[in-house]
């Protein structure tokens, strides 16, 4: 494993991290990570585990995985040593593999992962007063072609698993030493606290193992994450926006960005597909929706593309009666991307005027832009390091 260093000392890796086998071989040992309870205990009663065990087994393994953070069957003490042999000749508890990890000037820290197959995908940890948030990706590269997303210039290799969506989570607590001491005070401040579905992929075309992911991670014996600190950010899979609250249920952000479908269809091609009002139509049946579970529209700035005065009201007409919150995002600019980002002055006056209106329109502060950890630049470090400039500029359109 190697590491890439910014001006701030990052904290050590635990051992932990470098030196658990994180790859299975295809007919290797089932890894438990990432199955739900109900197939966990399917998994333990197909290896021979008796049915009528099988219920306080899947308990207490859960929770050796998801409260403590035990990798190792060996250390699951109130199982019997028996049955701990059996576990650890059938079963693994294996995460992806860090490959790097950079940290920002800002603290934020941008693990590159390997999962099965060679594949490559980035996670990012932002750390705020009081709290952090952990930006998780749920496909390898993205099918969609959002013009301003970098994720979105490469081709789509693979939908990530339910236990490498979670193994996210749980590698980046490894990192911060944030799995509970035995016997030590119960420390409620989380440095994972909120969980964002903002990194790369769609996250509602690979929705079922988002879904079981969601789950595992929601578990009160376990991560215990609250639906409420979940955010799940879609580009608009209109067919897929109503089973997101019912099947997992935390809160939606929606990638709008524009305020006429010519200008939306450039920027979020599944426009086409779906087009403004027929997703609009959707969010207002949105079966969670309330204002104290409002939908966040998400909306880059892009200078001169749709960032006129005029869009902010319109944006305003058309959201009318959803309860909203306008997270306004400064493009992050990438090596060859067709756009700039809105100057300060005219992000704040388009916030001002939907602030006028009644919305929430905080401007999102990028993050670890020094180590391409912001919004639609990731994987596009490492495409970069690893890929001859020619092939870039040929990628990017140049
Ligand atoms: N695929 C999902 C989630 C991942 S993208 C989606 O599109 O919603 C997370 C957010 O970052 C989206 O709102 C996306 O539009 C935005 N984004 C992508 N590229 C960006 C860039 N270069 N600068 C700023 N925001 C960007
Ligand atoms: Fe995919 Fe989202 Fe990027 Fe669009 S913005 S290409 S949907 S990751």
């Amino acid at each position: 494993m190697t590491e890439t260093t910014t001006p701030i000392t990052p904290a050590p890796i635990t051992p932990d991290l470098l030196t658990v086998p994180r790859r299975l071989p295809a007919d290797g040992p089932v890894n438990l990570v990432g199955l739900t309870r109900a197939a966990l205990r399917d998994a333990l009663i197909a290896a021979g585990t008796p049915e009528r065990q099988a219920g306080m087994r899947t308990g207490q393994i859960w929770q050796w995985i998801y409260h403590w953070g035990v990798r190792d069957f060996a250390a699951m003490t109130n199982l019997a040593r028996d049955y701990r042999g059996f576990l650890a000749e059938r079963f693994a508890i294996v995460l992806p593999e860090v490959v790097t990890r950079q940290v920002s000037a800002d603290g934020t820290r941008k693990y590159l992962l390997r999962i099965a197959g060679g594949h490559e995908v980035e996670t990012v940890y932002i750390p705020e007063e009081n709290r952090g948030t952990l930006c998780v990706s749920s496909q390898v590269g993205c099918t969609l072609t959002c013009s301003f997303c970098h994720t979105g210039t490469q081709k789509l290799v693979r939908n990530l698993t339910a236990g490498e969506i979670v193994g996210q989570v749980m590698l980046v607590r490894d990192d911060l030493g944030e799995w509970p001491v035995p016997g030590a005070p119960k420390d409620e401040t989380r440095l994972v606290s909120n969980l964002v579905l903002m990194g790369m992929g769609e996250p509602l075309y690979n929705f079922d193992n988002v879904r079981d992911a969601m789950k595992v991670v929601m578990d009160g014996e376990g991560l215990s994450l609250s639906r409420r600190r979940i955010t799940l950010s879609t580009s608009g899979v209109v067919p897929e926006i109503a089973r997101a609250a019912e099947e997992i249920g935390c809160l939606l952000a929606v990638s709008f960005h524009a305020t006429t479908d010519a200008v939306r269809d450039r920027l979020v091609p599944i426009n086409k597909r779906w087009n403004i009002a027929t997703l609009l139509g959707a969010l207002r049946d949105y079966p969670r929706l309330s204002n104290s579970e409002r939908i966040t529209f998400e909306y880059v700035m892009l200078d001169g593309v749709n960032d006129s005065d005029e869009d902010a009201r319109r944006l305003v007409r058309l959201i009318a009666g959803i309860p909203a919150k306008i997270n306004l995002i400064p493009f992050n600019e990438w090596p060859g991307a067709p756009y700039r980002r809105s100057d300060r002055a005219r992000i704040e006056a388009f916030a001002e005027i939907i602030f006028k209106a009644g919305y929430a329109s905080p401007i999102r502060t990028p993050r670890g832009e020094d180590i391409m950890a912001a919004c639609g630049q990731l994987k596009s470090a490492t495409e970069r390091a690893r890929k001859p400039a020619r092939a870039i500029a040929a990628e990017a359109g140049l």
